[in-house]
């Protein structure tokens, strides 16, 4: 079939056991859990996380944020690109080879699936040359329909992050909900069942860029070609410890390539061939060829782990990490804003005073079950008559209320007065600067 080159040719992985596959494995069942049973743990009331883009609020542990907090979105978006500069600097693609969703997915899913319909690497290699069979088209029929409950599933738990859980997995959500299951379901079928190592190649921005983060010392899966080479078949290469030429690392690879032939872009660093080489080289009693290593360690210098940008890396997110959790601790957990009625600026009531009408708009950002109580007071002109009906909030609720501002004739203000609107409750509150009108300087006058 082809690829994007127009002469992809398919690859067929084969299966692999050692050290790197076992702690793959439990870091991706970690991850599973993770987006398995987040949606469905409540903090509070609500859930651990959750992406709400109608309402435009985010739940996330226990805290609830909106709109007016996309400050903090900033700050965690600029807190994963640079964890992900330092980490890469430091210890290469790890993402790709441990927590990337391909990775993940293909890993734990897709492989174990096809090898169990379709056989190792070579059965499936032979079966796609021959010609089309009852056996071939019942094994590729129940191949397929595996794939697709398995993207089903992984698209609705990606869903799961964006409408409540129970909802969505028991058919109660709305049809948006579920056009986005069967659009994420139909992407990860595409892609387990055609597109697989190309994305990789060809699609993913941070493998583009990843060389740009990586030094001479970042830590990469490497060939060793001064113990490997000249590799050679035979009972000679064997006693040596030589590259025996048995082509293990190159069949269990998933991107299709020979690691032998040096650092290349489109690994992953999966490390499947490194315990593809682990389980030659030990029966022989000599060291893998291909480890973990590095091209200054491979040219026999000393790596450093503090490097000019690992420091920098580092530090930038130690602070924004301060910076964040410092901005968190004093978040204040309600909104409010304070807007004058549209149409006239004043009015002149029949007692003479005269009338400020607007209107206050407050929400409460507060998690639980305990509803908040408001309160609005107002400054900045001595004996002004202020009305507003005090209200109690439940979590998420938002309400508008009007607040009418009352001055006495002989007050003695302005054509504009800077006042100040503190709405407040026990957890703190939010001061807002506003002004008062009137038509012309009443009494002594402040203008
Ligand atoms: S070369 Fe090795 S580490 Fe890289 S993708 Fe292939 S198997 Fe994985
Ligand atoms: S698995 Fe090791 S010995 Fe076998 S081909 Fe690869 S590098 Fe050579």
């Amino acid at each position: 079939m082809l690829g994007f080159s127009g002469t992809r040719e398919w690859v067929y992985p084969q299966s692999i056991k050692g050290r790197f596959t076992t702690l793959r494995r439990w870091t991706f069942l970690a991850l599973h859990l993770i987006l398995f049973l987040t949606p469905w743990i409540l903090v509070g009331g609500k859930p651990l996380l959750l992406i709400d883009i109608p309402a435009r609020q985010v739940f996330f542990f226990g805290a609830i944020f909106t709109a007016s907090d996309s400050f903090f979105l900033l700050l965690i978006l600029l807190f994963a690109a640079f964890a992900l500069f330092f980490f890469t600097s430091l210890w290469g693609r790890l993402w790709c080879g441990y927590a990337c969703p391909q990775t993940v997915f293909l890993e734990t899913w897709i492989r174990p699936l096809e090898i169990w319909i379709e056989g190792d690497r070579v059965q499936r290699k032979r079966r796609d040359q021959q010609a089309w069979s009852f056996d071939r088209i019942w094994r590729k029929a129940a191949k397929w329909a595996a794939f697709l409950a398995v993207s089903l599933l992984l698209g609705t738990a990606f869903v799961s992050f964006f409408v409540p859980a129970r909802e969505l997995w028991t058919g109660q959500s709305g049809n948006l909900a579920y056009s986005f299951v069967l659009i994420f379901t139909g992407l990860w079928y595409l892609d387990f069942t055609w597109f697989r190592e190309q994305f990789c190649n060809f699609l993913c921005p941070y493998a583009r860029f990843q060389s740009a983060l990586t030094d001479d010392e970042t830590l990469l899966i490497g060939y060793d070609p001064a113990r490997g080479e000249p590799r050679a078949k035979g009972k000679a290469a064997a006693a040596d410890g030589r590259c025996i030429e048995c082509n293990k690392c190159v069949v269990v690879c998933p991107q299709g390539i020979d690691i032998r032939d040096g650092f290349q872009l489109e690994c992953i660093q999966c490390a499947r061939c490194i315990d593809a080489c682990v389980s030659v080289m030990d029966k022989l009693g000599h060291r893998t060829l291909v480890e973990y290593t590095s091209m200054a360690e491979q040219s026999g210098r000393t790596v450093r782990r503090l490097r000019p940008r690992t420091v920098v890396y580092g530090g930038l997110l130690v602070a924004l990490a301060a910076f964040g959790f410092t901005l968190a601790s004093q978040r204040i957990p309600f909104e409010a804003t304070v807007n004058r009625v549209p149409g006239t600026l004043f009015t002149v009531d029949p007692d003479g005073f005269i009338r400020n009408t607007f209107l206050v708009q407050i929400t409460n950002n507060k998690p639980g079950e305990e509803p908040v109580d408001f309160q609005v007071v107002v400054e900045g002109i001595p004996g002004a008559e202020v009305i507003f009906q005090d209200v109690r909030l439940a979590s998420t609720e938002a309400r508008t209320l009007p607040l009418i501002v009352r001055v006495p004739p002989d007050q003695g203000i302005g054509r504009t007065t800077s006042l100040l609107v503190r709405v407040t409750t026990p957890d703190g509150e939010i001061v807002i600067p506003t002004t008062f009108k009137a038509g012309a300087d009443v009494g002594s006058g402040i203008d």
